[in-house]
């Protein structure tokens, strides 16, 4: 497949509103495709080289685009910035300077094979290699293509292809039909890497799929935990329980293989650079090929003082790395194994996956266990969670102790119990910033006077109004926010997202807020849960707990069902909140 032809697809997609078309035009993408092309085409469409989860990046910045663009085109410095101010995003800036037509495309191959030229580019003298790859690929282009090029080399796509529409783009593909949606989650959940899957799709068939199994160095969609209202109604449900504390710190995914440690962050990024010290633990573990699951936080286990995540990269950044290892060094709380020299672990019951877990780790200063107790009563349950409370941790997460590890799974295999700061019993909700509102008086001067917030509807793969927000956050907070809202502000309402509400401004989701709300009720307005005859779901009185540090995709954001069931137990009796 030539580039053109991608970008021509590429331009219909970002024409239409309707999402069963984009699926529609994606899979007419793919089924025009060979083998080879499914995996650059896969990696290209979402703005990436390579899967979300290997840290490839071409490196080339808004700046150094213009450069290109100025020189591709024979275009004076201030002609490309003042267009590029004019337009408001540099694809069409690029798209307005290039010639209409071009006498041949590259492939869409070859594109990707100079685009990961660009990225493999180091050390002294690769910015002016990066920049002249990059020059001449754009001479290489029409005005159509050098648009999605820039946009692919800054990753924002602004097509609203999140994952979910790339598996029903492929199962349209092949079957004319979403049907083969349950077979390539569960490969997506294993692999987490759609470029993989697409062309093992194409090469073996569907049997290739199940044969796309866990291993060590690729990350698999983390488990993730359910709610419940209580102690009591945890029991009711779960029958006997495995409780652990809950570590307010980040999840990381450790992964050995050989010789080569990884680690991955809730969101699947790679943090292997980040925790030297982890990657040195899991080193000296005593086994070939393993995958951990667990819980990273710096520890002082003299003092038992845990150090909350957020601050905990504060503090690094402040007091130097050194200093800080040395008083409350990072461990990982460790509390599930998914695969061991060559076995995947996941069908067996949780019970044998953590004496597994004890087992690997058991001489490791820095891989702590996480300390699991079995109860089946509501009792011990509630006085376990206040106990880790008091603690200093954020709650308890409650296991059942036959269950396997679901990759990619929120169910009730593990619950999760906090207690807010006002002394109920309430979770807080990850909302996805889509607008902003210009505000008066002393928020005006930092640009955001209150924020459209919205949550992500999984089945429809896009994001919903449920709030607006105004309080919660310090001056410094509302400045932190400003920064980078200026990056995302887009002209025009993003494809992926439906809101019947227009603000000032419209934002490109990505920035993730946690927020508290009092409840959750009913809404007219707000798009979040809204079905034909079905109002929406608004929060009251939501006020921001913290931005989150990047660990969540938009799409990581709380979803639709979760606010759903989470409106149901709100209606329930004893349901621990205190009104
Ligand atoms: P989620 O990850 O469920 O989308 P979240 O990131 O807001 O939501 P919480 O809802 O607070 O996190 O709880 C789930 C998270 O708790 C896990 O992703 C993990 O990072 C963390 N955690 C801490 N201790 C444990 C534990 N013992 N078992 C499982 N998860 C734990």
């Amino acid at each position: 497949m030539k580039f053109a032809e991608l970008a021509a697809s590429l331009d219909q997609m970002e024409a239409t509103k309707s999402r069963n078309e984009l699926v529609r035009i994606l899979s007419e993408v793919y089924r025009a495709s060979v083998p080879d092309e499914l995996q650059p085409i896969t990696y290209l469409i979402q703005g990436r080289l390579a899967p979300f989860f290997e840290p490839v990046e071409i490196g080339l910045g808004e700046r150094l685009l213009m450069t290109a663009i100025g020189v591709a085109y024979a275009a004076p410095k201030e002609e490309v910035a003042k267009l590029n101010r004019q337009t408001g995003d540099l694809g069409v800036t690029a798209q307005r300077l290039a010639p209409a037509s071009h006498a041949d495309s590259p492939s869409v191959v070859e594109v990707h094979r100079r685009l990961s030229q660009i990225a493999a580019a180091g050390g002294a003298g690769s910015q002016q290699q990066k920049l002249d790859v990059f020059t001449s690929l754009l001479r290489d282009l029409d005005s159509a293509s050098a648009k999605h090029l820039v946009r692919i080399t800054l990753g924002k796509m602004r097509l609203g292809i999140g994952d979910p529409t790339v598996l029903d783009a492929l199962s349209f593909a092949k079957k004319g039909d979403r049907s083969l949606r349950p077979v390539l989650e569960g490969a997506y959940n294993r692999t987490s890497d759609l470029g993989l899957i697409a062309r093992t799709l194409w090469e073996v068939g569907e049997p290739g799929l199940d044969a796309l199994k866990v291993r060590a160095g690729h990350p698999l969609r983390p488990q993730l935990a359910e709610r419940l209202p209580n102690p009591e109604a945890v029991i009711k449900k779960l029958g006997t329980v495995g409780v652990q504390p809950k570590y307010d710190g980040l999840r990381v995914q450790i992964h050995k293989a050989g010789d080569q440690v990884s680690l991955f962050s809730r969101n699947l990024e790679s943090m292997t650079e980040m925790f030297p010290e982890l990657v040195a633990a899991a080193s000296d573990l005593d086994v070939d090929n393993v995958i951990l699951d667990g819980e990273a936080i710096a520890y002082n286990p003299a003092s038992e003082e845990y150090v909350p995540f957020q601050e905990t990269t504060a503090r690094r950044r402040k007091e130097g790395i050194q200093e800080f290892a040395a008083r409350a060094p990072m461990r990982a709380f460790v509390f599930d194994v998914m695969f061991r020299d060559g076995s995947d672990l996941t069908p067996l019951p949780y019970e044998r996956r953590f004496e597994i877990v004890q087992e690997l780790i058991k001489s490791s200063d820095t891989l702590l266990t996480a300390p699991l107790m079995k109860t089946d009563s509501a009792e011990v349950l509630t006085r376990e969670l206040l106990d880790n409370i008091s603690r200093g941790l954020e709650g308890v997460v409650a296991k059942r102790l036959d269950s396997p590890y679901q990759a990619g799974a929120r169910n009730f295999n593990w619950v999760k119990l906090k207690r807010n700061t006002s002394g109920q019993l309430t979770d807080t909700i990850d909302v996805v910033l889509l607008g902003y509102y210009g505000g008066k008086g002393k928020r005006a001067e930092f640009g955001a006077g209150a924020l459209l917030a919205g949550v992500y509807d999984t089945d429809k793969d896009e994001f919903v109004t449920i709030t607006k927000l105004g309080t919660g956050l310090s001056d410094e907070g509302w400045r932190a926010i400003h920064k980078r809202l200026a990056n995302l502000e887009v002209p025009v309402k993003p494809a992926r997202v439906n809101s019947n509400i227009v603000p000032d401004a419209w934002l490109e989701p990505e920035i993730v807020v946690e927020v508290l709300a009092d409840e959750i009720t009913p809404s007219p307005r707000h798009t979040a849960g809204m079905t034909g005859d079905r109002p929406g779901f608004a929060l009251r009185f939501p006020r921001i707990v913290s931005l989150r540090a990047g660990d969540k995709k938009p799409e990581d954001a709380t979803s639709v069902r979760e606010i759903r069931q989470m409106f149901e137990q709100q209606q329930q009796p004893g349901r621990g909140r205190g009104r």
